[in-house]
């Protein structure tokens, strides 16, 4: 079963709109069973419209398409498919007395550019949009469904999940898709898909392997793909237990869950407070921490302790230790957890201190030199990381850098 998806609007390919319908579109198809084979985006230019549908006549099973629908003259999709699937534009009544009820309620005038609205290509069927002046369409071509819905995203959803899902679900029940994914922090992608060798080349051949790398966390999805649930959840179940076994100190989380919330939880259960002193993460941690709903049941708070005289005031570092390591140093790093751990009286603490560029390094401190401690009872512990040169990226890996290691310590106890 192949799913396609054509997106059509200039402001989609000229970077004014991004293209988040093909990425929903495509989770709910993949939900749904659905192999999602490809996605044309196109501008609103006949031939090339025509082009996409016609690439995909008799290829897939479905295709969705969003834009192009609006009652202003940039708007071609609709004349484009009435040429594509030889028709013509007619007025349907129920569209629109639809659009004029809206009208109504919205307190406008009916103008000729709604009433246009009202009209759709006469072989189509018309799917009704109740939050919104364009209906969606649904042809048949060579055993091809082309389904081709408004640009504006909640209106595309209303009409896939109102029509478009519950129709193909009970035209297409012969397959099921299933999704599993799990969370890897510690090294990179390739040194990951070395470690994995013997795991992927003992794979079923109804499970594949996904890597998906962002910010030095490498998402790893299983997908599998059968006839039974019941067998392909349990094909994912034993796959997952293969990986536990061959990465267990890499796998994170289960599923999309993020470092703040794992960290979180895992305070939260051990009745744990967290308190953080960041010098080159600028309170990004402290802000990772508290966007998670229910965080001020573990987080005491912050000092952002950039310039060294806060480290030496707030934080009562001793200057000469300053002196002699330098603010990046493990020194500092370990006196700012184990200062901030006694100021706020919490159970743990993080500090980081480091370079994030793009200016500020040396020959012996590189950019993206970071030295990350976390203090608890048990200890203290800092750990140095070399990372890049860009600034916004390098702040995003310090701060997951130090939350791993609290994560490793809160877990060692
Ligand atoms: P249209 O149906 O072409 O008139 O599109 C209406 C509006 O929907 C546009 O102004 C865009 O802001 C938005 N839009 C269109 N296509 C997409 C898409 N693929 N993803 C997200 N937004 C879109
Ligand atoms: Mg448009």
């Amino acid at each position: 079963m192949r799913a396609g998806i054509i997106t059509i609007g200039d402001e989609l390919l000229i970077g004014q709109t991004i293209d988040t319908n093909s990425a929903w579109i495509g989770e709910k198809m993949s939900l749904a069973g659905f192999d999602v084979c490809r996605k044309i985006t196109v501008h609103d230019k006949r031939e090339d419209i025509l082009n996409a549908l016609s690439d995909f006549t008799g290829k897939s099973e479905v295709v969705l398409i969003t834009g192009g629908l609006g009652p202003t003259s940039d708007d071609i999709t609709k004349p484009a498919l009435c040429e594509f699937f030889k028709t013509r534009l007619v007025v349907n009544n129920e569209v629109l007395e639809m659009i004029g009820q809206m009208m109504m309620r919205r307190g406008f005038p009916m103008n000729e550019k709604n009433s246009k609205q009202a009209e759709v290509p006469e072989s189509c069927r018309v799917l009704t949009n109740a939050v919104g002046t364009a209906p969606g369409m649904w042809f048949e071509k060579e055993g091809t469904r082309f389904i081709s819905m408004p640009g504006v995203p909640y209106e595309m959803k209303y009409i896939m999940e109102q029509h478009v899902l519950p129709e193909i679900r009970k035209l297409f029940t012969s397959q099921v898709i299933v999704h599993k994914n799990l969370m890897t922090y510690g090294v990179s992608e390739a040194v990951l898909s070395d470690l994995l060798e013997e795991f992927e080349a003992g794979l079923p051949e109804e499970i594949r392997l996904a890597y998906l790398p962002s910010w030095g966390i490498n998402k790893l999805r299983l997908t599998g793909t059968g006839k039974s649930l019941e067998e392909i959840k349990d094909l994912i179940d034993r796959q997952v237990a293969r990986l536990y076994q061959t990465i267990p100190d890499l796998i994170y989380a289960e599923d999309e869950q993020t470092f703040e919330e794992v960290t979180g939880r895992l305070l939260a259960q051990r009745h744990k407070t967290l308190c953080t002193a960041e010098s080159c993460t600028g309170g990004n941690i402290a802000h990772m921490i508290t966007s998670v709903p229910g965080s001020s049941a573990y987080f005491l708070g912050s000092v952002v302790a950039y310039d060294n005289r806060i480290k030496t005031g707030l934080l009562k570092i001793d200057p000469a230790i300053i002196g002699q390591h330098g603010a990046v140093s493990e020194p500092v790093a370990m006196a700012m957890a184990e200062n901030a751990r006694k100021i706020f009286n919490s159970d743990f603490s993080v500090a980081t201190t480091g370079i994030a560029g793009p200016d500020g390094g040396t020959n012996d401190k590189r950019v993206g030199t970071v030295w990350v401690s976390v203090a608890s009872g048990s200890g203290t512990l800092a750990v140095k990381h070399v990372f890049g040169t860009e600034r916004i990226a390098n702040i995003r890996r310090f701060s997951l850098a130090a939350l791993d290691l609290l994560r490793k310590q809160i877990i060692s106890g």
